[in-house]
Formats: C-alpha cells, structure tokens, sequence
C-alpha cells in the first residue's frame, strides 16, 4: 500500500471537489447552512483522480476524510464559523468493498467499508453535544472544548494569559444553552436474508447516524450503510480487554427496487423468455416447489402463484388494493408443513421465516422498546412482517401469536402498513408482503366435520378472512396413500445417501447410479436460481384483464353466492372476489402474459373452489362462509333459532332433558344440545335458574 503524506491527500480532494457538481454543494452549504451540511462524494470520483488514493482513503479514512473537510471548510466565506460541522460523505463504495456482516473481523477497525442489510431497529433521535461552552469561574473566559466520547470532556486549564485566572487550572461552568449540538440516533441492521444460507439466525451490528442523515431511516428499511467499523468497550463490564464493534455510518444508501437485487443478464433475458415458452411451464414451477414433499399439489400450485403475486393498484382518488396474496395451512403435525415454509422462505425473494411465538419483542408486526441510549428514549424494532417487506413472510405457529400481534395483524395484512405509536414515536412501517402462514389445531387434531373453523384453530375470524386461501392438511390413514408417501419418503432418504457419493463411487450390492436415476423426480425442475430470477423478472408485468376472463370469475363468483343465497346461507363476499383477480393475474405473470387470459381465470377459479368445497361445505351442496369467517356456522345458527324456539313455548323454562326430547325431533343430537346450550348461556340468550331450568332471558 502506498504512502500517502498529508499535502498528497489534500492535494487529491482538492482536485476531486473541483468538479462541477461538488463545487456546487459547497457553495450550496455557504449559502444555506444549516440547511445543507454535506458534500457526498462518489467513490468513482476520488478513484479517476488517483486510484491509490481512493483505496488510501478506504484504508485510513480517519487520515483522509479530516483533511478533505478542511478543503471543505477553506472554501466557506469569511465569516464562517468554523464550529459550524460540515461532513465529506462517501457513497457509492465499489461492490468488492462490500463486507457481510458476520465476516467483520478485528482487520476492519478503523476501515471504511459497506454493509448491506435491513434496518432492524432504529431509536429516537437524540441531540448530542459537540462542542461544549465553558465559562472560566475566576475570570469569566469563555472556553470552548470539541466533545466525541460519552461523558462531557471539561477544559485542563483557563487558556485565558490576560484573565485573573493567568492560566491556571480551575473550576469550569458549562453553558448548556450555548453549547453546540448535532443530531444522532442509533440503529441496528442485521444481514439480508438473501445471504443466509440454510436457516442461520442473521447477525446483526448497531451503527450510529449523525447530524443530517439522522432520522432518514425508518425499521425495515434496506439500505447500505458506508461507515468505519470501531471498536467500543461492553458497557455492562469494567475494563474488560474484550470489545464490541459498531460502525460509525458516514452514509445511507437506500435500496430503489426489490428486483435490484437479482441481477439479470441479457443472457438470463433470454433464458427467461425461452422458459416462458414452456408448455407445461405452470407444472414444472409447481414441480420445482419443495419437490422432496410429496403429493400437496393444490397447496404447491397456490404457493407458485403467490410466489409471482397480483397486481398492487393505485386508484384515481389515492386508494389503493394489494397484491399480495396470503396462504394459510391448517392441519394436523408432520404434514410437512414447517417443511413447506421453510423451504418457501429460501427460495422466494426477500423470504422471511419466523414462528407466531418468536421471542422477539417485534414479533410478527412492530414494537415500540426501551433504548439503550438511557432515559425516555425508545426504539422502534421492525418484526417479521416489515422485515418480509415486498418479499415472502412465512409464519409458522400462526395461532401461537402474541395479543399484539393479534390486533395488529389484520390491518398489517390487508392495508400492509403497521401504525406504531407509542411514548412519542409515530411511525407507519410498510409490510407490502405475502403471507404464508401455518397453525396447528387446538385439540391436536384437525376435524373436517367440525362446525366452524375458528373453533378448530386459535385465530379470530377476522383474520381468517384475510386470507385468500386456506388449505387443510389432514393426515388420515388410508392404505394405498400411506403406502405411496411412506415409499416416497423413503426414496427421497435414499436419494440423499446416494447423493453423497461421487459417480465413480461403489458400494457392494448396491446400483447408486440406478437409485440416482430411479429418484430423480424428486430433483426441482427449475433449479432454485432459475426459478428466482424468473420470478424477479415477472414483476415488471402489470398484466390487464380480457373480456373472457372477467366473465369467467364473475359468473364463477355468482354461481356460488347465488347456491348460498339458495340454501340461505352467507356464502362468499368480495373479499374472495378479490382473491380471484389477484390469483389470475398472478397466473398471468407467470406466463410473463400482458393479459389476463381464461386460462389465468380457470386456475383461479379452480383453487378457490376447491378450498371453499373442503373447509366450508354445506350440508346439502353449496358453500357455507359462515363456517369460515364466523365463530357460529350457518347451520348450527339455525339449530339455535331452534332451540330458542323450543324454550319459548313454555313460559316457566324446560329442563335439560324436556329440551332434549324435543329437540331430537328436529335432528339435534344430546351432544350437539349440549354445546348449543352453553353457546346460548354465554351469549346470553338464556340462562339456567338455581333449579337447573332454562329459561329465556
Ligand atoms: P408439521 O409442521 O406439519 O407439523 P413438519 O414440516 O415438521 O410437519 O414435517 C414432519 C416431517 O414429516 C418432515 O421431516 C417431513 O419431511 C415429513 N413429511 C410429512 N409429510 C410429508 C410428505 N407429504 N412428503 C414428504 N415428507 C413428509
Ligand atoms: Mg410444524
């Protein structure tokens, strides 16, 4: 590494701030101060000067960014005060300087580097003293002192040589009114979850944001953060030769689009149309979605179009819709569906993976928590939903959520913005995400007959309606399907042994060539790469719907109202006919099609009926809503109007069992009777006297 002096460094700042536009900002921060307070210099700039230098400056930037800040405040006018910070912020580092979080080793103190990761936390913003106002308290001098550390550095001595004091050690008074402060806030950023690899928890660094460019950042924000790396001793023990490291952030890069960072090639271009082309293009996506799980295919082929996504909408007046389709998996444990998500998180773009009871005081959603900072301050910590941000959120153990998250998730889920206010931090963080979330039953057991769903899993109606499909995954025992999984599993253990020996390998009795082969179906069909970039790039589409299409779902929408409206029951409401536009035109996406064709209808039409015909049928045909989005099913609100009935006749009430023999005319069962019962008690439509008889309220 070449040496650089002093007059070399200045020299070489002086010739790169004499462009134009750098020439501007300076002058611009002569005339507007404090409104502008930086220069922000690109990297490439410094390096067509002088390449040594450039990479000089990554190396000392303590050296180096000083002195550039001089030339800086050289040029300011002559009543310039020069208490007055100006920063020199480098952006645009090249890609090779960017550094992983988890690879930050002791080489990097004291360099300048970028980090690319999420904004995980962020703090309020707080003042921070930088240069401090002493009065002499023998002669009244005023002494000013440059503060950096933690505590308030006080003046050695009075520099006062004509005072009283003549220069002699003293007592100082702080003028806090006029001392001089800047803005600071501290922030969080752990590692994308594009660079993890199988599942690793992301590692994290706290960085610090001063003076102009604090509070730019919001939780869940990506950006690149070009800062030094430093070193600062744990706060909990004392002189301890063990230290942490932050990173003093010099700028903020913001992330423009989500795609930005799938890099495709003319080539790829190419390849991606060539796929497009592909007959059996929707079967082979549904073929290269978690292809070592067996059979599932409805459930695969909803998550393929949720993985390209409806269209976001923009309204005349502001409004706007999402696009974003959310999947939910209710059924019984080790149906795989942990399996799914997981595997889900890693392939989707911007894939998160988290459980309902995440330990993290975010959650799912957003949390306002106590800051480090001392005091009253609060930090705003971004949960799984804003982390997924226009990406993938995999929710495992839905059901197990915190009540916060319980009343926050179905604004998150359907406006997609998570409004935090709390002890003086008002936010809106974006959670523009899909949503494929998993719950367990509460008795264990998935029962397909059970009355309503929310009876069977722990979430309020409310948000099941957000959903716009759900899925139960039942494991019933069935001998030609369990022999079939059973020998599929099998092979897929088979296929991993026979995968960790190279070709030329040999074991006796053995044909690891014919069992590689024989598996081979459990290969994805697009590898995981092929397959992201593909749907990376079918987000530039915004397809349009045909006449035909519009047909399609409005007559397949009122065929099923109209079937409910004749078996008098709530059956399906707009919320679902969104559902139906959102999943064709991601069908349509899929085929990179300008149009939303009947065929992108028919795939919609198809899912929705068939999660509509297995979770909420009605007895007798049609579908029944109520068995989904309520805590009471069409059907046994109607066997309580009959019971209500039953007691009306007898003005002194009925016993349990003069209930029950009437009601056993009507079809209701002693068992049925007897939780209908303490549904009406509950809801306080009758009670039980002393005696034990019911009576109407
Ligand atoms: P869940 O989350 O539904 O309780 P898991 O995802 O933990 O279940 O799955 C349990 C195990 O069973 C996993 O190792 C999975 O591979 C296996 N398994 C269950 N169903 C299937 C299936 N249909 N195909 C392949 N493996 C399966
Ligand atoms: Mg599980």
């Amino acid at each position: 590494m070449t040496q650089f002096q002093e007059n070399d460094v200045t020299e070489v700042w002086e010739e790169v701030l004499a462009k134009d536009e750098y020439r501007q900002a300076i002058q611009e921060i002569a005339d507007t101060f404090p409104v502008k307070r930086s220069v922000s210099v690109k990297y490439n700039d410094i390096d067509l000067v002088n390449t040594d230098l450039a990479a000089y400056i990554l190396d000392e930037p303590d050296i180096c960014l000083p002195l550039g800040e001089k030339v800086i405040q050289a040029a300011m006018p002559p009543s310039w005060d020069s208490k007055n910070l100006v920063h020199l912020r480098i952006i645009n580092l090249p890609h090779d300087m960017k550094v992983d979080i988890r690879k930050l080793r002791e080489n990097h103190l004291g360099k300048l580097v970028a980090i690319e990761g999420l904004a995980k936390k962020v703090s309020s913003v707080k003042p921070r003293m930088t240069f401090a106002r002493f009065e002499c308290s023998r002669c009244g001098a005023e002494v000013w002192e440059k503060q950096s550390g933690m505590f308030i550095r006080e003046p050695l001595m009075c520099p006062n040589t004509n005072g009283t004091c003549n220069k002699q050690a003293n007592r100082f008074i702080l003028d806090s009114k006029r001392c001089r402060f800047i803005d600071t806030q501290k922030i969080e950023i752990q590692e994308n979850p594009e660079g993890l690899r199988g599942g690793a928890q992301p590692e994290k660094i706290s960085g610090y944001v001063e003076d102009d460019i604090a509070g730019l950042l919001t939780a869940g924000n990506r950006i690149t953060l070009n800062g030094i790396v430093r070193p600062v001793e744990k706060q909990d023990r004392d002189k301890s030769t063990i230290f942490e490291i932050y990173l003093d952030v010099l700028s903020v890069e913001f992330q423009q689009h989500e795609y930005d960072e799938i890099n495709i090639t003319d080539k790829d271009e190419f390849a991606i149309k060539e796929m497009s082309r592909d007959p059996l293009l929707f079967e082979h996506i549904v073929a290269s979605i978690a292809p070592t799980i067996y059979g599932m295919t409805e459930v695969k082929q909803a998550i393929a179009l949720q993985l390209f996504g409806g269209c976001h909408k923009v309204y005349d007046d502001g409004s706007t819709t999402r696009g974003d389709t959310h999947i939910l998996l209710v059924g019984d444990p080790g149906v795989a569906k942990s399996q799914i998500l997981r595997y889900m998180s890693n392939l989707a773009p911007r894939g998160i993976f988290a459980s309902g009871k995440s330990a993290s005081a975010a959650g799912l959603t957003a949390a306002a928590v106590k800051d480090d900072f001392g005091g009253d301050g609060y930090t705003l910590e971004a949960g799984a939903l804003v982390l997924a941000d226009k990406g993938l959120a995999c929710i495992d153990e839905l059901d197990k959520m915190s009540e916060q998250d319980r009343s926050s998730l179905h604004e998150a889920m359907e406006s997609q913005k998570i409004s935090v206010a709390k002890a003086g931090i008002t936010a809106t963080l974006q959670c523009r995400c899909s949503m494929l979330a998993a719950a367990n039953p509460k008795q264990g057991r998935f029962d397909q007959d059970a009355d309503t769903l929310s009876s069977q899993i722990e979430l309020p109606p409310a948000l099941i309606s957000r959903f716009d499909l759900i899925f139960a995954l039942t494991d019933t025992p069935n001998e030609r399907h369990d022999r079939e999984i059973t020998q599929f599993i099998l092979n897929v253990h088979r296929r991993g042994q026979a995968l960790q020996h190279g070709d030329n390998e040999e074991i006796e009795g053995i044909d690891l060539k014919k069992i590689k082969e024989q598996t081979a179906n459990v290969k994805p069909y697009y590898d995981q790469e092929k397959l992201r970039k593909y749907v990376a790039y079918s987000k530039r589409l915004t397809p349009v719907m045909t006449e035909g299409a519009l047909k399609m779902i409005e007559d397949a929408f009122m065929k099923i109202r109209m079937d409910g409206m004749k078996h008098n029951a709530i059956s399906i409401t707009a919320r679902q006919l969104e559902a139906y536009v959102r999943l064709s035109e991601a069908s349509a996406k899929m085929r990179l099609s300008p149009r939303v064709e009947e065929v992108d209808a028919e795939r919609a039409i198809k899912l929705i009926y068939y999660y509509l015909s297995k979770l909420a049928p009605k007895e007798g045909g049609g579908i029944d809503m109520d068995r989904l989005v309520s805590t009471n099913s069409n059907s046994s609100r109607n066997k309580m109007k009959v019971i209500t009935g039953i007691i009306s006749t007898q003005p002194n009430g009925m016993t349990f069992k003069e209930i029950k023999a009437v009601a056993e005319g009507e079809n209701i069962s002693s068992d049925e009777l007897n939780t209908l019962i303490e549904k009406l008690v509950n809801a306080g439509t009758i009670y039980r006297d002393s005696e034990g008889v019911y009576k109407l309220v």
